[in-house]
């Protein structure tokens, strides 16, 4: 019974930044550090890219597969870029948080907000990272050294269009300190497991107290 009361049904965890605010890192050491999180893979319609594997970078599907995923409820949120489409299966979410287990997603604010408008929001957590300054979010991405002068500029501007939504997310962390931000990031996921709606073992604890004080 105790154990019961104290399991609580798995958390939805959306984490959304502008590229280069240190979501990447973020994830890495939220998956690490807690071995019951699952990372949500996306299913996508685009050709693997050599060394990539399906069900582990990408679930991959053709356009009927994913059409009809989509047609029956299959797809969490999806997007179509260039061509593409690319989205959150549902089945192995449901599978996960079933078990308790918390699931973590890497999608942009059109991904969380269609994560968020369906039918499974209750288990939802949605944190966006902001970075310290513009100037250090662009210092990050040239020191990153993954793209050129031109791809990051792109990405500024697209990261503009992102930090406009930081409104529409339920916690915002500012990324100066990466140590600090991911002790807050955990604080936040162990309150919202504590939250009484998410742990429906409560009740029968309760119903064996009153049972045990009636006795
Ligand atoms: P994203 O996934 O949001 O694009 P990354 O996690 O790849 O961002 O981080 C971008 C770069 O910034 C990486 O080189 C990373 O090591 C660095 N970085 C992340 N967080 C911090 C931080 N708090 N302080 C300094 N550098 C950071």
């Amino acid at each position: 019974m105790t154990s019961d009361a104290i399991r609580s049904t798995g958390l939805m965890v959306i984490l959304s930044s502008p590229s280069g605010a240190g979501k990447s890192s973020l994830s890495r050491r939220l998956l690490d550090r807690n071995p019951q999180m699952k990372f949500s893979v996306s299913a996508t319609t685009r050709a693997p890219r050599a060394g990539e594997e399906d069900g582990t970078h990408y679930y991959f599907k053709t356009r009927g597969e994913f059409e009809s995923l989509i047609a029956g409820g299959g797809m969490l949120e999806y997007a179509e870029v260039f061509g593409n489409y690319y989205g959150s299966p549902r089945a192995p979410v449901e599978a996960a948080i079933g078990q308790g287990r918390d699931v973590l997603f890497d999608v942009d604010w059109q991904g969380g907000q269609q994560i968020r408008n369906s039918d499974l929001r209750d288990n939802v957590v949605s944190i966006f990272i902001l970075p310290p300054s513009i100037g250090e979010l662009e210092r990050r991405l040239v020191a990153r050294g993954q793209d050129s002068a031109e791809v990051i500029e792109g990405r500024m501007r697209q990261s503009m269009d992102e930090i406009s939504r930081w409104s529409e997310y339920d916690y915002v962390l500012i990324n100066d300190d990466l140590d600090r931000c991911e002790a807050d990031l955990t604080a936040i996921l162990q309150a919202e497991r504590l939250r009484r709606v998410r742990r429906p073992g409560l009740v029968g604890f309760v119903k064996a107290l009153d049972a045990e004080f009636a006795a």
